[in-house]
């Protein structure tokens, strides 16, 4: 369990995280989402007292990260994976972190094997992939079989076949009890992995919800309708009952009633050109929930350029 007080860091001016306040749960994925400078990686930091609080506090299982007795032990973390980069082979760079943690060499051969480096465990990790580089950092965070994991952006530039590989790892670290902790700057990414979601924007908490709460209330059923026989169409809804929203050259029906809809429009044999279920993308909820942050904070100044959403737009202020 990590749990955060009233977390804040300052940078001199910038207030990169500001007074966070959420709790971290075992046996579950906890995505992390925010745009490109929202505080992720600088809450990350502080959680692991790389990065001293400016005010609040952090505990790691009710201790602060500099008070644990072999913290390996306890949460293990990817934060920058090419920093891990170098010109010591894969396999020493794991033996050199296991023994001065009072780790077992045994250990390092089934870190290797648990992330698929083991043919490659005596490559120079300065020559890895990306991909490779990942599965390192991450074979360092799972070698004290820590309770407690974290992940910064683990995605990033990754492959397909190496999303799908953190995906399921992480979902499987979650069901063996642990505490997983991941960010992403990506709703998408979090749809599929995450069992529950905190989100920040401009350094504040935003939402702390489950993932399914999240859905249900973000991603809205309707009905996209098009028809050449418009207002007899709306007439034959509104006697049905059924609101209608007018939406450029389309209607919108609320909800999941597109069997009635159709039925409807047969027994009053009127064409229909499109009649499609659709839902709003989580993409769309997210960034409405962010964009409405970056507002807050920017009103009464010069007017706001149009931020491209992932890009450094979002770091002005
Ligand atoms: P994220 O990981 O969500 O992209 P960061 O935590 O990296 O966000 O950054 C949050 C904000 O704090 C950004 O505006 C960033 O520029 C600023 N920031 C991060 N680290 C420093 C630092 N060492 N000095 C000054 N500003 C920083
Ligand atoms: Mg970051």
């Amino acid at each position: 369990m990590i749990e955060l007080e009233g977390l804040t860091k300052r940078y001199g001016e910038k207030v990169a995280v500001n007074n966070l306040t959420f709790t971290v749960r075992p046996g579950i994925v906890t995505g992390f989402l925010g745009p490109n400078g929202a505080g992720k990686s600088t809450t990350m930091r502080m959680m692991l007292g790389l990065d001293r609080p400016t005010a609040g506090d952090v505990r790691i299982d009710g201790q602060h990260y500099d008070r644990l007795k072999d913290p390996l032990t306890y949460i293990g973390a990817l934060l920058d994976a090419k920093a891990m980069h170098g010109g010591r082979s894969a396999f020493n760079h794991l033996l050199c972190l296991a023994q001065s943690n009072g780790i077992p060499t045994s250990r390092v051969h089934e870190v290797l094997e648990t992330v698929g480096l083991t043919s490659v465990a005596r490559k120079k990790a300065k020559g890895f992939s990306l991909g490779m580089g990942q599965r390192l950092g991450i074979a360092g965070a799972l070698l004290g079989d820590p309770r407690i994991l974290m992940f910064d952006e683990p995605v990033n530039g990754l492959d397909p076949e190496g999303i799908h590989w953190i995906r399921n790892l992480m979902k499987s670290l979650a069901a063996q009890g642990r505490t997983v902790f991941v960010s992403s700057h990506l709703m998408s990414e979090m749809a599929l992995t995450a069992d529950h979601l905190v989100v920040i924007g401009q350094g504040r908490l935003l939402a702390d919800t489950s993932m399914a709460d999240f859905i249900a209330q973000n991603s809205r059923a309707y009905v996209r309708i098009r028809t050449p026989q418009r207002e007899r169409l709306l007439d034959v809804l509104h006697g049905a009952g059924i609101t209608v929203v007018e939406a450029g050259e389309a209607l919108e029906v609320d909800g999941s009633k597109s069997e009635r809809i159709g039925e409807l429009a047969a027994q009053h044999q009127l064409v229909l050109h499109e009649l499609s279920p659709q839902r709003a993308s989580l993409e769309e909820a997210f960034m409405q929930l962010t964009a409405e942050s970056v507002e807050y904070h920017a009103h009464s100044d010069a007017p706001l350029e149009q931020p491209e959403p992932w890009g450094d737009g979002w770091r002005k202020d």
